[in-house]
């Protein structure tokens, strides 16, 4: 039996570890992944922190949700990819064959569904079920997405970074005019991508808020037209310098955070909170604006992420990266904790 080493999360409320574990065998319409590299993100944090309880999965499994490599091996009917060509995995399972999966919304795969939590199921690739930091992962075939020449190491931070981000941006695409107003709030791994989709694909001026100074000197360099450091005065400076904002994007989903969407939205205004936290906030008469639509945007389709590799592939989206060694994840969560990181913490792992 061969064995490989992955670094797992054991027991809640203890540090990840190094473990050997058996090399996973593809089943039928699986591949086998050489992992190549997987990005850092912050609930990564939240996980390898987080008691017993908090999350709906038990440990022991392998941590890594963003993850690229090249195909090893194929399980009986996985055609779709030759041997070592270069690919990106979908953190998220879903069927493909439910209705939500037919109409292009895997995201919201009914097999995910948990009706009475509100939640969807928390089983994905490097959250509850084995990720990508090891020297192997399987995959599905069909959640899989061809890299063609873009490097494994540039697109990692696609795989949750680059794509939660772009599908809560495609969320409102379609209502964004010329003059239209977007405010991205939280200007980190995941609101620094909405900035570029943005502008790149609407005419809507974009706005930026964060605590972080750093992180809105970056905001503006990609893009934001004006920022806003976070504080008691932030909604008040919005709405002096704009009549409010068509669309919120809060990927902070913090109390605070989202009473500043509320407060700062127009009439028939967006509202789209990607950030899983738990807070609250009321939404309704007298609290909100009419008219105004709020959506929980949950990570991303299989589309998704095939156009953003596509947007990479084209060298349209800036995609900063800080490299670690795969003896040293622990420097990477280090480095995230303190609010170090100049780009997305990314593992080479071969
Ligand atoms: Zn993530
Ligand atoms: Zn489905």
């Amino acid at each position: 039996m061969a064995l490989m080493t992955a670094y797992r999360l054991v027991e809640w409320g203890h540090s990840p570890e190094y473990v050997d574990v058996e090399v996973p065998k593809p089943g039928p319409g699986e591949v086998l992944v050489k992992m190549a590299a997987a990005g850092i993100c912050g609930s990564d944090l939240h996980l390898t922190s987080a008691p017993k309880g908090v999350f709906p999965i038990d440990p022991p499994f392998t941590l890594g949700h963003e993850n690229a490599g090249w195909v090893a091996d194929r399980g009986l009917g996985a055609t779709r990819f030759e041997l070592g060509s270069a690919v990106l995995a979908s953190s998220a399972t879903s069927c493909g064959q439910c209705e939500q999966c037919l109409e292009g919304w895997d995201n919201y795969c009914w097999h995910t569904v948990n009706m009475s939590t509100r939640m969807m199921s928390m089983r994905v690739r490097g959250i509850g079920n084995d990720g990508g930091l090891a020297e192997y992962v399987v995959v599905p075939e069909r959640e899989l997405v061809p890299l063609g020449t873009l490097a494994p190491e540039r697109a990692a931070p696609l795989a949750d970074a680059g794509a939660t981000s772009y599908h809560a941006v495609r969320t409102i695409l379609a209502a964004l005019r010329p003059g239209s107003t977007v405010a991205v709030i939280g200007a980190g791994g995941l609101g620094s991508y909405a900035i570029q989709y943005l502008r790149l694909l609407s005419p809507a001026h974009v706005i930026a808020v964060d605590k972080l100074p750093h992180r809105l000197d970056y905001a503006r360099a990609l893009g934001a037209e004006k920022t806003f450091l976070s504080n008691e005065q932030t909604a008040a400076d919005i709405l002096a310098a704009y009549e409010g904002m068509h669309a919120v994007i809060d990927f902070c989903g913090s109390e605070e955070t989202l009473t500043l969407a509320n407060t700062i939205v127009r009439p028939r205004g967006h509202i789209v909170v990607p950030g899983i936290t738990f807070s609250t906030v009321p939404f309704g008469w007298g609290t909100s604006a009419a008219g105004c639509q709020m959506n929980l945007s949950l990570g991303f389709t299989l589309q998704d992420l095939n156009e953003v590799v596509r947007l990479a592939r084209e060298d349209r989206i800036r995609i900063d990266t800080e490299a670690f060694s795969f003896q040293h994840i622990d420097a990477a969560f280090n480095a995230l904790r303190e609010g170090r990181l100049k780009g997305r913490a990314v593992i080479s792992i071969s």
